[in-house]
């Protein structure tokens, strides 16, 4: 077994009982920082791997898969996006970015606006931030709570634990279904995202995607910490793991979430359709037509 194999094991969370961050350190890279070069080509020949299994998973059209990315500010849920994902075929991928929900969103229960925007069977679909913002900075500011407009009497103390459990029925609807889930939390140092905040505000370049609250959500940190162990305790499943990824060296982030993301789909041992006698009747009196002309 690879490093990054046996590091694999130890990021994915399947059953959250005796789950704890603090386990997890946001500045692990599995002994591979020794030698880049080769972590560079490991995730080329991932890229590579994926786009095949992609191929592979349209044609069969049976499966659909759904990458959920969580993480806090400037810990790289786009750069992981953009890089694990650039090899594959832009047709049979599907990415979603969850910002600040509609009124006509808030106006439906909390999982409409992400069951609109799931996968077809064949697809790749990302989410880039998710239903899971709903335990998360829902939580850490209440206030968004009360602008849903939830029958007040439905608000119990029980909100967050009813949340997760309505997740988790989803997603297990899912997985039943054909739909494989994968969730990433993406786990940066409050230290590297200061380093990262600043680097945004240096270079004219990256002045877009920073703003003040963005700094002032940071005072939340240990609530998020919180909202993040608590929601994954609550949702890790072996049908829809968590993976917790070390997130501050974007490298080795990439490295593992193209791993996991192969790993899974190997698991589902995709085929190329079968082509039976019909079919190659089918093919063969196509052949003749050509060959006719
Ligand atoms: P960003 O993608 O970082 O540019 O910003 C998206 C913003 O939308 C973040 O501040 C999220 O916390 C916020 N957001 C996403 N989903 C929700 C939600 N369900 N409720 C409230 N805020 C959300
Ligand atoms: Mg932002």
């Amino acid at each position: 077994m690879s490093k990054l194999e046996r590091f694999l094991r130890q990021c994915r969370v399947t059953k959250g009982t005796s789950f704890r961050l603090k386990d997890h350190s946001p500045g692990d890279t599995a002994h591979l920082d020794a030698d880049k070069t080769k972590a560079r080509a490991l995730l080329q020949r991932d890229i590579e791997r994926l786009a095949a299994l992609q191929d592979k998973l349209y044609a069969q059209d049976r499966w659909a898969i759904l990458l959920i990315f969580q993480a806090m500010d400037a810990a790289g849920k786009d750069g992981t996006i953009k890089h694990v994902m650039s090899g594959v075929n832009p047709q049979g991928c599907q990415v979603y970015s969850f910002k600040v929900p509609s009124a006509e969103d808030l106006d439906h229960d909390f999982l409409w606006r992400s069951a609109k925007c799931l996968p077809e069977r064949g697809r790749i679909g990302v989410f880039n931030r998710s239903y899971y913002e709903e335990v998360l900075v829902v939580r850490v500011h209440p206030e968004l709570l009360e602008r849903q407009e939830i029958p007040p009497r439905l608000v119990t103390k029980d909100v967050w634990n009813d949340r997760y459990e309505s997740i988790a029925d989803f997603e297990r609807h899912l997985a039943r279904n054909g739909t494989l889930v994968l969730k990433f939390f993406l786990n940066v140092s409050r230290k590297e995202q200061k380093r990262r905040f600043f680097e945004r505000l240096d270079l004219p370049d990256k002045n877009w995607k920073f703003s003040e609250a963005d700094a002032k959500e940071r005072e939340h940190w240990k609530e998020y910490m919180r909202a993040y162990e608590d929601m994954i305790r609550a949702t890790a499943t072996p049908h829809a793991p968590w993976y917790v990824v070390p997130a501050d060296n974007k490298w080795f982030t990439h490295l593992v979430v193209g791993a996991a993301i192969i790993d899974a789909m190997e698991n589902l041992a995709l085929q190329y359709p079968k082509v039976d006698g019909a079919k190659k009747a089918e093919l063969a009196a196509a052949r003749e037509i050509l060959e006719g002309e």
